[in-house]
């Protein structure tokens, strides 16, 4: 490239604000990625490790409302929030305007150093509004993997026993103990152990793939951890209420129930990893409210403060206190300006609708997708809750998993401009996570994109 092309490209325009105001609309300038997209990834390719993926092969500039915005002023549909982070929406003012304040006051103490009030009230509000009405406590981490290292530290502290158990499907991180706690190995685990011991698996309720009504699919799981691990030696079972990245594997009614029913009556810590599910997400402030369910612990990450790095572990006091002093925390854990955008975030939960809104959303997911199951067999099943919806897609002839469709469809509407994740065990999921802060049209317009690359594919 000559220095002139260079200096062009170099010499952008400022990047727009993010936020609501951007403009809610598609717009394709160029294809994707375009060529100031291309540089960055050249760049990326040189400078980043290469098992650090990408999905959108984009510059990312600006997002807001329903749209991210590249380097090529092209403007995509976002129906992923950065894997259900985004969800009160990219840039949400009360978000930006309590970052802003926060980090002029003070960017650090460390709260094991010097405590201050916003890690706190972020503790309160979800000792609040977790499900329970018994005495909780909280602790703030930096992630889902280390909030899920945390609950599994806590229940085994506090039954003195060591033995976890995960489910087929599953998916809590990667770290050791998280990968150990995962189900698939490409690309979580594969090459990466040994990883930590103590870790069992039972079988999901799927009910799309094993028939199985919840309390059959419970008992199975059940027969499993007796005989193969032993309520004596169990501390915990983690499990995600509704599976992310396994599938969005709904399990069926009574499976949770009756988990958590064996779980009280053996002294074992039921977690709920709330990790992806939580915050208005499935059209309930968590998923466990979707199932009856009131977990012993319950982590939580991603959407908790829009955007930025924030997790925490909360629960039963009497679990939560089972650790010394001094045995949890971190440097990071639960910093100020995280905290800031919580106290943010949870406020717009609360008081914004957006509950109502994620359930409106899914309306529209479930009625679009219904119509395009209706018109091709290759959609085999949909299933979600609330602004968390995925397909699955299928050989119709034999029900097999087609992932190379799924791959197809979903790079076809990545071209076209619009954000969408696949997901599940057998890579033949597309999920749907779009920003609360979506409209109707445009998560509309977005499907039309998805049936369009269906029919073409
Ligand atoms: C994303 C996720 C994690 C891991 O969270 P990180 O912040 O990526 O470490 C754990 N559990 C579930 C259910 C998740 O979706």
């Amino acid at each position: 490239m000559s220095t002139t092309e260079s200096a062009t490209l170099h010499a952008t325009a400022p990047a727009p604000l993010g936020g609501p105001t951007l403009p809610q609309e598609r717009r394709m300038l160029t294809s994707i990625p375009g060529p100031r997209s291309q540089q960055l990834l050249a760049r990326k390719a040189e400078a980043v490790a290469a098992g650090v993926g990408h999905t959108v092969p984009i510059q990312a500039v600006a997002a807001g409302g329903g749209v991210v915005v590249d380097a090529d002023g092209n403007s995509l549909i976002d129906l992923g929030a950065g894997i259900a982070v985004t969800t009160v929406g990219n840039a949400h003012p009360e978000v930006v305007a309590a970052v802003q304040a926060q980090v002029a006051q003070f960017t650090h103490t460390c709260f094991m150093i010097s405590p201050y009030e916003s890690y706190v009230a972020v503790a309160e509000a979800l000792n609040r509004i977790t499900p329970g009405d018994h005495a909780k406590k909280s602790a703030l981490f930096n992630s889902g993997a280390e909030a899920v290292e945390n609950a599994v530290k806590i229940a085994r502290k506090y039954t003195r026993k060591q033995a976890v158990v995960a489910f087929d499907h599953g998916y809590h991180g990667r770290t050791n103990l998280t990968m150990a706690l995962t189900a698939k190995s490409m690309p979580y685990k594969s090459g990466f152990g040994p990883f930590a011991s103590e870790v069992y698996r039972a079988p999901m309720s799927y009910p799309f793939r094993d028939g199985l009504s919840g309390p059959d699919a419970a008992r199975k799981a059940i027969s499993i951890m007796e005989k193969q691990v032993g309520a004596d030696n169990l501390a915990a079972i983690i499990i995600e209420p509704i599976q992310g990245e396994g599938g969005f594997i709904v399990p069926a009614d009574g499976f949770l129930p009756a988990l958590v029913d064996w779980c009280r009556a053996n002294d074992v810590v039921f977690i709920a990893d709330e990790v992806q599910t939580g915050f208005a997400r499935t059209g309930a402030m968590f998923a466990s409210e979707r199932f009856g369910i009131v977990p012993d612990l319950i982590t939580t990450a991603k959407g908790i403060a829009g955007g930025l790095p924030l997790a925490a572990v909360t629960g039963r006091s009497e679990i939560m206190d089972a650790s010394h002093a001094g045995g949890l925390g971190g440097t990071y854990g639960g910093n100020p300006i995280a905290c800031a955008a919580a106290i943010a975030a949870i406020d717009a939960f609360e008081n914004d609708g957006l509950i109502e809104r994620a359930n409106e959303l899914g309306a529209v997911l479930i009625e679009r997708l219904a119509e395009i199951q209706a018109a091709d067999p290759r959609l085999g099943d949909i299933r979600g809750r609330g602004a968390m919806v995925a397909a699955e897609f299928v050989d119709p002839a034999t029900g097999e998993p087609d992932a190379g469709l799924t791959a197809a469809v979903a790079t076809a509407c990545i071209a076209q401009g619009v954000i969408v994740l696949t997901c599940g065990t057998y890579g033949n999921v597309i999920r749907f996570l779009p920003p609360l802060s979506i409209s109707d049209d445009l998560l509309r317009e977005g499907l039309d994109v998805v049936a369009a690359a269906l029919s073409a594919a």
